[in-house]
């Protein structure tokens, strides 16, 4: 709320690429923070103004120095915190006066050991004078462009396209360093910290406006709002890609319904990421090795990836790479094989992969290229090479940047992987340089053009058909949960659950309360035999349990039986519980039975989960997650990636099941669960019978927790 009072993304010019700069609790002394933020400002050739602020000098590092910022006679765009926490607020108030902009807090010793309070209170009152925060328990800012290391880490990263953003200042500073070894460029490496104010998508939002800034790399370790950064991402027009640390409390209460114990954040962030345009990493390493491919490289937009190689090992490992990654490769066509046979001895092979031989030498490696490049049939290109004694590393690494230059092509991926020595490493530096990605493994090359396929899938994945939802009676639904909340409940009935349910046109079988069994039996003549009868109680959940369900009861008398039996058996279940009366439920044809659900998360609000019923989702957890609401793309995604999913196709003979039904009500049941997000806190539908192709499917069990208020 607080933050609609400043303007978000020019304040944040002042955080990223403020035009002057004042360190407040510069030092004189080395080792201290304060000491090495000037050190750093000057070394990287800031070419802003640098106002060290400390009272006990008058000259930090040939700078002069004041003793406070109000002295400062300039306009200060930035201020670098590096004081105690304790003095912080009071800087704050101070900055705020002398109409400082981006507030940079590098203190440590906030949320982070508990104190929250003092972190809100330095936010509110910087964003009453318009100030923006960053921080606090930050490393800081570097910008290669900006020529400003507005840090405590060493040194500016290894120069290059992507941008970093670190939720751990240690990690960050580590992979400053690692930037030069591993030859991974960045032009901006930003430190977040606590995010008392500035956040993930803020840093995204204005990254992705950046002209420096071509791909977005994120370490994660949890988001304060997963909604915000799903949207922001949604709406970028570059590539991002995440690796996401550890598994987030989950804010869901205790799991009263099923869903809640299947809920695995890791899942929901996992999903998220994918809902959100977002491309993950594994671990570090893949992080960097992505994130090269991703800021120099267009996306993989089709499935024909070709490999041309020297070495038949390589390629075969590059071979098995692929399909391990997801991106398999297929023999290419005759013409490309005709056309590329003219470029390699007799004994080479134009298959996929492409082996030009040992004997390649760098012209063969530049008319492959540049051929295989421009064939329309090609939407990809791995280049490997072997070090061999009739080959020149350097020579090839020039002719494919040539190839790649003649074939006059710019929006197909090309990644290489040279397995060598010292004269490899160096063609690879030089390659990158030059915009090509290279890798010292095939596996590693795949595995980036992996990433630059998943950005294009994920991408696509985000232009979606709209779903449209008839006849939702929002008002009835409130109306069934007021009703059970007047009753002093925290949860409805099945028959109260599957009235909301119906409200948002999910498809549930007819049900009819029955108190007695007169009318037990007068209920199931009118919904006709067979009929299924369960204990309708607030207080019984699992109503196998309590022995409250009895199917396929065929007549009169064992409507009377059962009624009984139910009523006895529930009663021993447990001794006081409310008993409204038993439900007489059409005995829905038999179907496969699949789950839907919904959990809070902390993070994400309601999350829809699907998997198929009984021992898959008791025994195996075959259970998938997303962030409602659910578009059908992902809808149908989730249908096909549970370990279950050929079930559903139509395994061992028999028919296909109504996949297209099962998605609708994905969709459905989750904008249900978003609509009424205020009320329901957890939800199942289990099971839902699905029924052949056009069959459609039944509800027959609902539950619905509802928000304490
Ligand atoms: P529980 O509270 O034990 O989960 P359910 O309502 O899910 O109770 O009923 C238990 C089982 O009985 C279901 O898993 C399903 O196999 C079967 N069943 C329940 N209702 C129906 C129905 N209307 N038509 C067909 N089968 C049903
Ligand atoms: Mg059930």
């Amino acid at each position: 709320m607080r933050r609609n009072k400043v303007d978000k993304s020019k304040i944040l010019d002042s955080i990223f690429q403020p035009k002057s700069i004042a360190v407040v609790g510069a030092s004189a002394t080395p080792g201290k923070i304060g000491y090495t933020v000037v050190k750093n400002l000057i070394e990287s050739k800031y070419e802003g103004k640098v106002y060290p602020i400390n009272p006990s000098a008058t000259e930090i590092l040939g700078l002069k120095c004041y003793p406070s910022i109000e002295e400062v006679a300039g306009e200060i765009d930035a201020a670098v915190i590096t004081t105690p926490a304790k003095t912080v607020l009071g800087i704050t108030e101070q900055c705020g006066k002398k109409g400082v902009k981006g507030f940079i807090v590098i203190t440590s010793g906030f949320g982070e050991v508990g104190d929250h309070e003092l972190e809100e209170q330095i936010v509110e009152t910087a964003n009453r004078f318009g100030m923006r925060v960053l921080g606090p328990n930050i490393v800081g800012v570097l910008s290669n462009s900006g020529k400003m290391n507005a840090s405590f880490a060493p040194f500016l990263p290894f120069n290059g396209k992507a941008a970093l953003v670190s939720q751990s200042g240690a990690l960050l500073i580590a992979l400053d360093a690692a930037s030069y070894t591993r030859g991974v460029g960045f032009d901006k490496l930003v430190s977040i910290g606590n995010m008392s104010d500035i956040d993930i998508a803020d840093t995204i939002e204005w990254l992705n406006k950046d002209d420096q800034t071509f791909c977005i790399s994120l370490y994660v370790e949890g988001f304060k709002n997963g909604r915000s950064f799903i949207d922001v991402c949604k709406k970028a027009q570059k590539p991002i890609i995440a690796l996401k640390a550890g598994v987030s409390a989950h804010g869901a209460a205790a799991a009263a319904s099923h869903t809640g114990s299947l809920a695995g954040a890791a899942k929901i962030y996992g999903s998220a990421f994918q809902q959100a345009g977002v491309v993950q990493a594994t671990d570090l390493d893949n992080l960097f090795d992505r994130t090269l491919a991703l800021s120099l490289q267009p996306s993989l937009r089709g499935e024909h990836l070709l490999i041309i190689t020297n070495g038949g090992g390589v390629g075969v490992l590059a071979t098995d790479a692929a399909e391990r990654y997801g991106i398999p490769l297929t023999f290419a066509p005759e013409d490309v094989q005709a056309e590329l046979k003219k470029h390699m001895p007799d004994f080479g092979s134009a298959k996929n992969p492409v082996d030009i031989t040992g004997q390649a030498g760098t012209e063969w490696y530049v008319d492959a290229v540049r051929y295989a490049m421009a064939h329309p049939w090609v939407d990809g290109l791995v280049v490997l090479y072997c070090e061999t004694a009739v080959s020149n590393p350097q020579e090839i690494a020039e002719g494919i940047h040539q190839a790649v230059l003649e074939s006059g092509i710019k929006d197909k991926p090309i990644t290489v992987s040279y397995v060598g020595g010292e004269k490899s490493d160096n063609a690879m530096k030089w390659l990158v340089e030059h915009g090509i990605p290279a890798y010292a493994a095939p596996d590693t090359a795949i595995n980036a053009m992996a990433a630059l396929r998943e950005y294009a899938r994920v991408q696509e994945m985000l232009n979606d058909k709209e779903v449209i939802y008839d006849g939702v009676d929002r008002e009835k639904a409130l109306k069934i949960i007021a009703d059970a909340r007047a009753d002093g409940r925290d949860s409805l009935t099945e028959v109260e659950a599957k009235q909301v349910f119906a409200a948002y046109g999910l498809p549930i079988t007819q049900n009819y309360l029955a108190k007695t069994e007169d009318q037990a039996v007068e209920l199931a003549q009118k919904i006709g035999y067979p009929v299924v009868m369960k204990v309708v109680s607030p207080d019984i959940l699992h109503k196998s349990d309590a022995g409250g369900v009895k199917v396929n009861v065929k007549d009169e008398q064992g409507v009377r039986e059962a009624f009984k039996t139910i009523m006895a058996n529930s009663k021993a279940y447990k001794a006081n519980a409310n008993i409204h009366g038993i439900v007489i439920q059409e005995m829905a044809p038999w179907g496969t039975e699949v789950i839907l659900g919904s959990v809070n998360d902390a993070t994400f609000g309601p999350t829809m989960m699907f998997g198929l019923g009984g021992i898959f989702v008791e025994v195996l957890k075959d259970v998938t997650f997303r962030v409602t609401p659910v578009s059908s793309n992902q809808a149908t995604r989730m249908i096909g990636e549970i370990r279950g999913a050929p079930i559903l196709a139509g395994a061992r003979g028999e028919k296909p099941r109504d996949r297209d039904a099962l998605a609708k009500t994905i969709c459905q049941y989750s904008n249900m669960v978003l609509d009424l997000a205020d009320e329901i806190t957890e939800s199942d539908a289990n099971p839902v019978l699905v029924y052949e192709n056009g069959q459609g499917l039944k509800v027959v069990d609902a539950r619905i927790i509802l928000k304490k208020k």
